[in-house]
């Protein structure tokens, strides 16, 4: 069952995503192969359109291949029951979105602390998590404050913090620097790539600032819906 090399913890291979638009179908991703090792930062550096979400969607298991097969932590997924699906989502990934998600009725703390629960951790032990998380973050003393009291930028930190708050293996990221200035897309990517490092996390993190996608170990591209390496 699990045939991957140790290191590899994310595989798509042969994938195949199409959209059907009408009278014709749009073949977004073809043939397309990855792979993402352990502690491993990649970026994946493509214009608009090209289909890095569509990409990670289906690396996030938030989407099906129409064909091909994806492997997380060696499991392939794509016959798999939706309720394994979703266990070993949200065991193993992390995703982190362009605009944070955050649960807008719920404080930065509690943005954290619920995913804890509905993983069965008890209130105090991911109340405990959240503030280590938040202060890793530098943003304790907002863990109080809800999402539209906070700036783009911390809105981030609080969205990156939650996407770890389950410990993941995996950490997807879709331009999550892509809405926020450029110092302070600098500053949520240096934390970013701090918890990354210090976690040894797996991520792959889409981004269109090349200075940026050069702190990675290695860059990728969509080339007519495969992914190809990057020299930037
Ligand atoms: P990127 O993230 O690189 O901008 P996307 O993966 O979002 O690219 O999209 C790739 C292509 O697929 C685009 O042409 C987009 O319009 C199209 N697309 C994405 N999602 C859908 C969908 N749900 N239905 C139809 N077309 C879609
Ligand atoms: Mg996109």
């Amino acid at each position: 069952m699990n045939d991957e090399p140790d290191n590899v913890i994310l595989k798509l291979s042969h994938v195949r995503r199409v959209y059907s638009e009408g009278e014709r179908d749009l073949v977004v991703l073809e043939s397309c192969d990855f792979s993402l090792k352990r502690g491993e930062l990649v970026a994946l550096v493509a214009p608009s359109g090209t289909g890095k979400s569509t990409l990670l969607h289906l690396a996030g298991l938030l989407e099906k291949p129409d064909s091909g097969e994806v492997h997380v932590s060696g499991l392939a997924t794509r016959g798999m029951p939706d309720i394994k699906r979703t266990a070993l989502r949200r065991d193993e990934i992390g995703f982190v979105y362009q605009f944070h998600h955050l649960l807008p009725e719920f404080t930065a703390t509690e943005n954290l602390v619920l995913p804890q629960m509905i993983r069965g951790i008890s209130k105090s032990e991911a109340k405990k998590r959240a503030g280590e998380l938040l202060e890793f973050m530098r943003i304790s003393e907002r863990g109080e404050h809800r999402p539209a009291e906070l700036s783009g930028g911390e809105q981030q930190r609080v969205a990156i913090a939650r996407a770890v708050a389950n410990a993941p293996n995996i950490l997807l990221a879709d331009e999550p620097t892509g809405n926020l200035d450029p110092d302070t897309s600098l500053h949520v990517f240096h934390a970013l790539e701090t918890l990354v490092r210090s976690a040894g996390l797996a991520a792959l993190l889409a981004t269109h600032n090349h200075d940026l996608a050069r702190r990675a170990d290695r860059c990728v591209t969509l080339d007519h819906g495969r992914v190809v390496a990057l020299d930037l």
